[in-house]
């Protein structure tokens, strides 16, 4: 049997299946206006995906989150309203949307008309019933002056290891835009639980349930209805290690890329994506690219959906692991972006645009390589140092283009880590490229590995003892990043405070301590 068309049939038939519902919506005629019993605004508002002219706004039906959501299979007209002010009395726009069963009666409005930077508020109405009042905000346009950019970044919150309490802090907080770079749900139980979690999701239902549980904390919520969100995934957003069309654990590669278009469309389900952000082939478009004025530009990677496999697997081995002396690791030929991501970041960053350039991103991008006692090369596989020609190019692409101000955003290792990306980490007095702040997980716990690299002189700073978020004050003369740590997530009244500062002054990179 040739097995590559077999899978290839298979895997065409499997994202057929999950498809036909998206792309054409087939629910009942649109009720008459229905009157809730319950409150079906359960989850909240958010909105996302700020420009010079609107956002998006989103919120989903749900009396029964947790049940699958509670309304019959028919479409739910809803209304929407923009206004300049928090109690909504001046209303600038107003417009209908429906809400489709097959997309789990979710509302995802693009918003367009409006003026750039600047507050709004927005609420949704259907069947008597009025949602929260949301806050979001337009951004300055392209090349108009800007003068500071506020960025809070936040990644792995693993809803049964703690409570969500670094978001009660970062919602008081005067944030112009929330980064979510992953692990925003994850599709397992742990067995140090402080909140009851599910067990393993596979089903398009069983990730509803997921994210709705998640959308259910107050904490979250108000985080969302704070301030606009761009978000990306990482792995558990799936399943833990996935990469591209392969799985660690799924029987076969049929099952994982039906499990996988459940989970990518429940994500897109509950986040203020665009509307076109779903696409056809049944993957949702993450990487993209927002413009703060003439202040920063913007770049969010997706490192899961088009990355090769991990290198030097086994057939028992298929995880994230440490691998030794792995040649393939350094392959030209292997990608964690895909090609087209890769070209299309390579686009944004040769743009005359934008005095900042952020790339956020999942994970540490710096190299954690190292040597064991045997004096082999010890290497994690699911990291960058799994995919270094990848990150080889772009730091061959800063170095061309001479970007003096490139600041990488990631999340993924449950520490707060500043460093600097160089071109050769290992070599002494390397220069730094460009500085990366990695914030700490919400919730999601760790252990003390790092100690191991503190030393290293690319390695400015790192924490593995608190969870927490990250923030960042952005003028064109200095970027500063402030640690925000919580002492406690197993009990949900926890105070904040700054754990540590660090400035980037312009046109040097690395991080100050201040
Ligand atoms: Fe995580
Ligand atoms: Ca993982």
């Amino acid at each position: 049997m040739d097995r590559g068309l077999s899978r290839r049939q298979v895997i065409a038939a499997a994202r057929t299946l999950a498809l036909g519902a998206i792309l054409a919506p087939v629910s009942a005629p649109i009720a008459q206006p229905r009157r809730f019993r319950d409150d079906p605004f359960t989850l909240g508002v958010a909105s996302g995906e700020p420009a010079s002219d609107g956002f998006v706004i989103w919120t989903r039906f749900a009396p029964d989150p947790l049940n699958g959501g509670g309304l019959p299979p028919e479409a739910v007209p809803v209304q929407w309203e923009i206004a300049t002010d928090e109690r909504m009395r001046t209303v600038l726009q107003k417009g209908s949307a429906t809400a489709h069963p097959e997309l789990a009666h979710s509302v995802h409005v693009e918003v367009v008309g409006l003026e750039p930077d600047r507050p709004y508020w927005y609420r949704f109405t259907a069947g008597g019933q009025a949602s929260p009042i949301g806050r979001s905000r337009t951004f300055p346009g392209r090349g108009a002056p800007a003068d500071r950019l506020r960025l809070a970044w936040a990644s792995c919150q693993h809803y049964g290891a703690g409570h969500f309490t670094p978001y009660r802090h970062l919602a008081a907080d005067e944030i112009d835009l929330v980064l979510h770079l992953g692990d925003y749900v994850y599709a397992y139980a742990r067995d140090d639980q402080v909140r009851p979690h599910p067990a393993n999701a596979v089903t398009l239902e069983e990730y509803r349930n997921l994210h709705a549980l998640y959308r259910t904390d107050a904490d979250l919520q108000a985080a969302h209805a704070a301030f606009p969100w761009a978000v990306t995934w990482d792995d558990n957003d799936v399943e833990n290690d996935y990469a591209g069309e392969h799985s660690a654990y799924a029987a076969s590669t049929a099952d994982f890329v039906r499990q996988r278009a459940a989970a990518y469309q429940a994500y897109y389900e509950h986040m203020p994506l665009r509307p076109g952000a779903l696409q056809a082939d049944g993957g949702v478009r993450l990487h993209r690219t927002l413009q703060f004025g003439d202040l920063a530009q913007l770049t969010l990677l997706d490192n899961r959906q088009f990355r090769d496999d991990q290198p030097c697997q086994t057939a028992t081995k298929k995880a994230g692991r440490i691998v030794h002396d792995c040649a393939e690791r350094l392959s030209g030929d292997r990608t964690m972006l895909g090609w087209e991501q890769e070209a299309s970041l390579f686009g944004h960053l040769r743009e005359p645009t934008g005095h900042w350039r952020v790339i956020a991103q999942q994970q540490l991008m710096a190299s954690t390589v190292a040597r064991d006692r045997a004096g082999r090369e010890t290497a994690w596989s699911d990291g960058w140092d799994g995919y270094a020609a990848t990150r080889d190019r772009l730091f061959g692409l800063i170095e061309d283009v001479r970007l003096d101000n490139v600041v990488v955003l990631s999340g993924d290792v449950h520490q707060y880590w500043a460093t600097e990306l160089r071109r050769d980490f290992m070599a002494d007095g390397a220069p730094a490229l460009a500085t990366e702040f990695v914030t700490t997980s919400i919730t999601s716990p760790t252990s003390d590995w790092p100690k191991h690299f503190r030393d290293r002189p690319y390695v400015s700073f790192v924490d593995w003892r608190y969870r927490g978020y990250a923030r960042a004050e952005i003028t064109p003369q200095q970027w500063r990043t402030d640690f925000r740590a919580v002492r406690s997530v197993s009990e949900p009244t926890a105070e904040a405070f700054t754990l540590a500062s660090f400035t980037v002054d312009s046109g040097k990179a690395g991080a100050q301590a201040t």
